[in-house]
């Protein structure tokens, strides 16, 4: 394991910024994370261009795809952040700190996964995909994730860790709906009677809706942004609200959907239209199990100390990859902090222990794959 190397191909993928929205800088990055990947495993990537962005796709040996090694090279830092905040490894009390716009999230876990696969002699079944557009929410690498998941017995996200280096074994997953209401419009002061008042029935509404939280399962439903009506002398004849949905299982996720679709007006003549559904699966803590045990082993193995684990509120592609069945293990990128924000920073110390583990799972899953699937799960555990 070089890290002088590992250090060298980190500046490269930093210093070429990759912020989502741009998509001829994110074709520019795409190109530097190829060299740069090609250099390690020794073959070129596919490019896959949808609707303008550009993901690459490695695909090693001849046989099926076993393994999918999961990471993205947009970030969230726009053009000229260089100038501010440019690649520099500096000396701290916690050893070298290493800065740079998307060197957490997750630049270094693209470097991490190409060394690691480059460590490997067998590579047959390993597929590394790298998307472009992760911080918008995948919206054109989403069929792309699930397709690659599908064909896979275990996906590993080279995300960040959490605080401590901590896996990311369960994220939360997102519903968001918008509710509207139609009443009929009427004159306040002549005849309100004749009006349908769409003011009353979101407040019915919103307290309907803001009953289906379930805390001690982990659900909150959270009615967020309102309006109704015009003007202060007419009974409103339309209105709407924002629902904010999180949860940590599918079946709570079906559940409150059902629900929403459910609900009916309780005002004579009024109507009530739901609109938007699940937006992310979660990713359950089911999904992760067998294979967060599997890297505890492979850690008192190398002798490295075993990483914790959190659940976190915050979606990625982990949590596709687990939508569809494939479990998913999040988080294996680099430690460090401060990601989307000005103190964003890799502890560099951490590199070549962390490499080693990925590679280590890696290995370990292609030798033995059977009990990434057929580990006992967590009792009331459900794979969808
Ligand atoms: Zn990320």
């Amino acid at each position: 394991m070089d890290l002088s190397l590992i250090l060298a191909d980190l500046r490269e993928l930093v210093e070429c910024e990759s912020p989502s929205s741009d998509l001829a800088a994110v074709a520019r990055s795409a190109e530097v994370v190829a060299r740069v990947g090609a250099a390690r495993l020794g073959v070129e990537p596919e490019r896959i261009v949808l609707d303008g962005v550009t993901h690459l796709r490695w695909r090693l040996g001849e046989g099926p795809s076993r393994v999918l090694v999961l990471g993205h090279h947009d970030t969230v830092w726009p053009l000229g952040s260089l100038a501010t905040h440019p690649f520099s490894v500096e000396d701290s009390p916690e050893g070298a700190v290493l800065r740079g716009p998307g060197c957490f999230d997750m630049k270094a876990g693209l470097v991490m996964a190409f060394h690691a696969v480059a460590q490997l002699e067998d590579r047959d079944g390993i597929t590394i995909l790298v998307t472009g557009d992760e911080e918008l929410g995948s919206p054109t690498s989403r069929g792309l994730i699930e397709d690659e998941a599908r064909l896979a017995e275990a996906a590993l996200v080279l995300e960040a860790s959490a605080d401590g280096g901590r896996l990311k074994t369960e994220r939360k997953g997102v519903s968001l709906y918008d509710v509207r209401l139609v009443g009929r419009a009427a004159h306040a002061g002549l005849e309100p009677e004749l009006g349908v008042n769409a003011t009353v029935e979101l407040a019915h509404q919103v307290l309907n809706v803001a009953a289906l939280g379930r805390p001690d399962a982990g659900t909150t439903v959270t009615p967020t942004a309102s309006g109704t009506g015009t003007t202060t002398n007419t009974v409103p004849a339309a209105g709407s609200f924002a629902v904010d949905v999180r949860v940590r299982s599918i079946a709570e996720q079906d559940r409150v959907d059902a629900a929403m679709r459910s609900l009916r007006p309780v005002l004579p003549g009024a109507e009530v239209e739901i609109h938007g559904g699940p937006n992310r699966p979660p990713l359950e803590a089911a999904a992760s199990a067998a294979l967060y045990e599997r890297v505890g082993r492979l850690a008192v193995r190398l002798g490295q100390e075993v990483p914790g684990c959190a659940a976190v509120g915050g979606a990625s592609d982990g949590n596709f990859t687990a939508g569809v069945g494939t479990p998913t293990l999040d988080g294996l990128g680099a430690v460090g902090g401060g990601a989307h924000a000005a103190t964003e920073h890799v502890l560099v110390e951490e590199l070549p222990g962390r490499t080693l583990l990925l590679a280590a799972l890696v290995a370990d899953l292609l030798a033995d794959p059977f009990s990434a699937t057929n580990a006992p799960q967590p009792s009331g555990a459900q794979r969808p």
